[in-house]
């Protein structure tokens, strides 16, 4: 274990020292090239190596990786050993090579992406595509159009300089969705392979913006010197990566849209303020060159941004949703708690007035629970607690309500039954009562007119009378029915 982690400390190091060394080698085309292929063909070494140990079902992508590094240790050869090999005027094979290192690393982030075990997030799918579409409206402007746009190149060669800035925004795109569905669990191969390709699609963008910034510092040998080393660096972080290749995550995990973070956020508001401040810069600079293309992304963008509204409200729809469910529960056993009794008790006798439905409120309370826990313990008592309610839920018919009133104080609401139904209601409650533990009930009918404090005061009167004759038995008020009638 220490050897091969000494191992792979001893080849960042030489890799390290061989790209300070590649900044200082002379500006000849066979020296460049010699270090560079001899750099980026350790890395491609470097992963087959790594990956013997990452476990056969998750090398997939890293053999990907691996190819792609191949590829572009091998496009930096042709050039000098047989110079245009595909056509006089066009793109040549080293091109192709470069290029090929695109699909073959989105390859793998694919399969990356589906080893971390998540849904497809469709928050993290929104928020890569509006990113993707920000930049893409720069790719557009700076690099794609211009190159669709000036005819005296070959259409070849127009195709291949597209080719790029389209390959690096799915790149993004791709990257954005790794990260995204690797959550924050800090896992450090996904990260490294995300700091891999955004600096390689830096080194892209360096290229796409210098020559607008000055067009003479393109042209400057050690320009493109200073850009192959964030390319090289980049390569070496992604060949690193390996060292720590787990990926799979446990598949659980919050949905993205509840980690809108303020990176992400500003993120978000960056890319959408692309398009306008294209806009605003091509109206300033010579007039507006892109406006259609502007016009289409600031659509698309605000489709996206909307798409992304609704799943945010929806979230925030299902969570309070949740948050009243769960504010309305016990939590030990599940049963309505007590603000969930007062809250609905009087509308439910509201609605039983109007349609004449006979009701009678019981207030059950556990005896000697206080002895219980002491003997056996608090958990034991809370055990017997969440027993005892799936107990009594087990014997009341489905439209019976049972809350927890108190620590070990129930309150139950029985309908369509008389006062001498009841009872014998209860009393089957008290049969199913778990480790032989009793309680005393008090049982108080309704009469069409009292207030519900009132009724539930009358039914813990009866409690308390059960409680003073003995425990262990069901007690009822005097119905207030009855008197009426008599
Ligand atoms: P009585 O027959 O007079 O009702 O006696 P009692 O001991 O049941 O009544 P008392 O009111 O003296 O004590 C109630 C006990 O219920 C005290 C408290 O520790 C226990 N209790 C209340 N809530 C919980 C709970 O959530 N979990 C557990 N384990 N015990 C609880
Ligand atoms: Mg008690
Ligand atoms: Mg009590």
């Amino acid at each position: 274990m220490t050897t091969h982690r000494r191992g792979w400390q001893a080849y960042t190091a030489t890799a390290l020292a061989a790209i300070v060394v590649y900044l200082a080698v002379p500006a000849a085309p066979g020296w460049e090239s010699a270090f560079s292929v001899a750099i980026q063909s350790s890395f491609a070494a470097a992963v087959l190596v790594g990956v013997r140990r990452v476990p056969e079902g998750d090398r997939a992508p890293w053999l990907f990786f691996g190819l792609g590094l191949l590829c572009t240790a091998a496009a930096s050869l042709p050039v000098q050993v047989g110079g245009d090999w595909l056509a006089v005027d066009g793109p040549d094979l080293s091109d192709l090579l470069y290029l090929a290192f695109y699909p073959s690393v989105a390859t793998g982030l694919a399969l990356m992406i589906r080893q971390s075990r998540r849904r497809l997030d469709r928050a993290a799918l929104v928020d890569a595509l509006t990113v993707a579409c920000g930049i893409g409206l720069l790719a557009w402007a700076y690099s794609i159009e211009p190159a669709l746009r000036d005819d005296t190149t070959a259409l070849a060669t127009r195709l291949v300089t597209i080719a790029y800035p389209i390959a690096d925004l799915v790149l993004l795109a791709m990257t954005i969705l790794l990260v995204r569905s690797n959550g924050r669990e800090g896992r450090r191969a996904p990260l490294l392979v995300a700091v891999a390709v955004v600096g390689y699609l830096a080194g892209d963008c360096i290229w796409v913006v210098l020559p607008h910034v000055n067009e003479g510092w393109a042209d400057f040998w050690w320009t493109a010197r200073l850009v192959n080393c964030v390319y090289l660096l980049s390569l070496l972080v992604l060949t690193l990566a390996i060292v720590w290749p787990r990926v799979r995550g446990d598949g659980g995990g919050a949905g993205a849209v509840s980690h809108l973070t303020r990176l992400q956020l500003a993120t978000l508001t960056l890319a959408m303020l692309m398009s306008p401040t294209l806009l605003i810069t091509q109206e300033l600079t010579g007039g507006i060159v892109d406006g259609l293309a502007i016009g289409i992304g600031s659509a698309i963008m605000f489709l996206l941004v909307m798409v992304r509204f609704t799943q945010l409200l929806k979230q925030a729809e299902r969570q309070s949703a949740l948050v009243r469910e769960l504010s309305r529960r016990d939590e030990l056993t599940g049963l309505h708690n007590r603000r969930s009794w007062n809250d609905e008790f009087p509308m439910f006798l509201a609605r039983a007035r109007a349609e004449n439905i006979p009701v009678v409120v019981g207030m059950i309370d556990l005896d000697h629970f206080k002895h219980f826990n002491d003997t056996y313990g608090h958990p034991a008592g809370d055990q017997l607690l969440r027993s005892a309610a799936q107990a009594w839920t087990g014997e009341l018919r489905a439209y019976d309500v049972l809350a927890r009133y108190g620590g070990e104080e129930f309150i139950v609401l029985l309908t369509g039954l008389s006062l001498t139904e009841a009872v014998t209601a209860v009393e089957r409650l008290r049969a199913v009562t778990p480790l032989d533990q009793t309680f005393s009930a008090g049982l108080a009918e309704w009469d069409f007119e009292e207030p519900a404090d009132d009724l539930v005061a009358r039914a813990d009167k009866a409690l308390y009378a059960a409680k003073n004759s003995g425990r262990d038995r069901v007690c009822t008020a005097g119905s207030l029915l009855s008197a009426a009638q008599d």
